[in-house]
Order: C-alpha cells, then structure tokens, then sequence
C-alpha cells in the first residue's frame, strides 16, 4: 500500500468509531486518533447536565457488566436509589436481556479483533452471548437509536459483525452456525437486530478495508458538511465555533461513557 507516511501513535490499532471519525471527518481521525489532541471545546451546555448523563451511561454499563459476573440486580438496585432514571433502565435491562435470554453463557464487555489491510480491528462488545449454536452480541444504547438502514451503514455495526464472523468460534470454544448483533435502546426498549450472513462478509470486509486505504492516502483536510462541526469536540481547532451548538438532550453521549483504554478519546456524538 503506497503511503502518505502517516506516523501512528505505538500500538495504534483500528476500532469502529475510530474508522466511524474518519468517514465523517478525516480531520477529525487525525487530530484524535494520531496527534492525540483532548477535547478542546465544551460538547453541550448545560455542561453540569452533560456530565450527569456521563456519569449515569458510565454506571449502568457497570451495573450491567456487575450484574453478568454475578451480582444481584436487587444490589445493584440498591445502588442505584440516587437516580431514579438508572433505576428505570436497570429494570428495562433486566426486562429485556430475560426476554432474549436464557444464555449457556454470557461474555460482558469483551474485546475481539481481526486483521484487515494488515492492521488490527477491535471491537469492544458491552455482552456477547450463547444459546446453542446462536451466538449473540448485545450493544446497550442508552441515547437515540438510528434509524436501521443508518445504523447497518454505520462502522460500528460492519466491524462488529465481521468480528463475530471471524471469532466467534474460538470465544465460544465450538463451530457455531448463526451469529448476530442486538442493538438495545434502554430508555425506550426499542431494538435492532442485524445478522450475519455469508453474503454480507466480504462486503464487511471490502468497506472496511477502503475506509483503512482512504486514510493511508488522505491529508485529512476538514470536513466540507459543517453540520457534522456541530457535533464535534474540535470546532475551536478548526475555527468552526466555540460555543456548544447542541444540548445535552440533543446529543447522544453514548462514546464518552463507552470510553476505556481502547477508546480513550470520542470525539463527537452521534445523532
Ligand atoms: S470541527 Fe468539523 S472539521 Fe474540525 S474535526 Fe470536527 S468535524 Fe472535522
């Protein structure tokens, strides 16, 4: 692969949202991804309601994942007595998972990767489960859903089912026949179901793979759709705005709580 010599930060590895920053902004990949740069800009206003909806996504995703090693929702619950909201979407969880379920087997927050263009590809899955020869992946949304052709279009699904497509098998410890990614909207109960199919791998495969291309031959100019500044933490280094453009109601705020080791720096919501 001819180059544009891009230096990439040790251990640099692709994940979805990483290869989600570039195809909505190549600007927005490169001062995140390879320079590194915080967050220079407010992301809403008010920012004490920003960092309350952090503090609630970041904590259900804990209980929940408390909850798959063994501890009882009524504790967790107990945990939860401050904030009525995470109350509500700690039932709406049980609800639902005991709906899909029952499991042989629960994974929760799992990463998995596979190789594309020569380079890593993680996906860090909230929960992957088992049942049979049925392996099932569940992404808890604790923001807006997309619509469902959005959402299959979005890197987070096509990176997600090519994963479990290629490692699902050697999780599980035995040939599993059918695999599939749930999307679970908590607030609503609202749900998406994408499985994976033969025919939609190589097509997983090739955007994948066009997308890692495009970023070894760009030179990461800014976007020219300003309305995706809107949503994005770099709008000052960009001169595209200070001042938050969106409240917290507005944005979802789904990466910031998703955020660890691997994705240590989101740089805008979604929407
Ligand atoms: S502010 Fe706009 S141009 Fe700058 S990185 Fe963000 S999306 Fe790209």
């Amino acid at each position: 692969m001819v180059t544009n010599s891009l230096q990439f930060p040790p251990d640099f590895h692709y994940t979805q949202s990483r290869l989600q920053d570039f195809v909505e902004c190549p600007r927005r990949f490169y001062l995140a991804h390879i320079q590194n740069q915080r967050w220079p800009s407010p992301l809403a206003e008010p920012q004490s309601d920003v960092e309350q909806a952090l503090d609630r996504g970041a904590r259900f995703h804990q209980m929940v994942q408390r909850h798959q090693l063994g501890m009882s929702l009524e504790t967790l619950q107990t945990g939860a007595a401050d904030d009525a909201t995470l109350g509500i979407w700690l039932r709406r969880y049980q609800e639902i998972f005991t709906t899909l379920g029952p499991f042989e087997k629960t994974w929760p927050e799992v990463s998995l990767s596979t190789t594309v263009a020569d380079f890593s590809v993680l996906a860090k899955f909230d929960l992957i489960t088992v049942q049979g020869n049925r392996v099932m992946a569940l992404d808890w949304k604790t923001g807006r859903l997309p619509d469902p052709v959005r959402l299959g279009q979005r890197m987070q699904t096509v990176v997600y089912l090519l994963v479990l497509y290629h490692e699902a098998t050697r999780l599980v410890g035995r040939s599993v026949e059918k695999m599939a990614l749930q999307y679970v909207q908590i607030p609503t109960g609202d749900t998406r179901l994408f499985t994976v199919d033969n025919h939609s791998i190589p097509l997983y495969e090739s955007q994948i793979r066009s997308v890692i291309e495009a970023v070894h031959h760009s030179d990461f100019t800014l976007t020219e759709d300003v309305t995706r500044c809107r949503f994005c933490l770099y709008r000052g280094l960009c001169g595209r705005g200070q001042s938050p453009l969106v409240t917290p109601e507005e944005a979802n705020l789904e990466d910031y709580w998703d955020s660890d080791d691997v994705e240590s720096n989101p740089t805008a919501v979604e929407f």
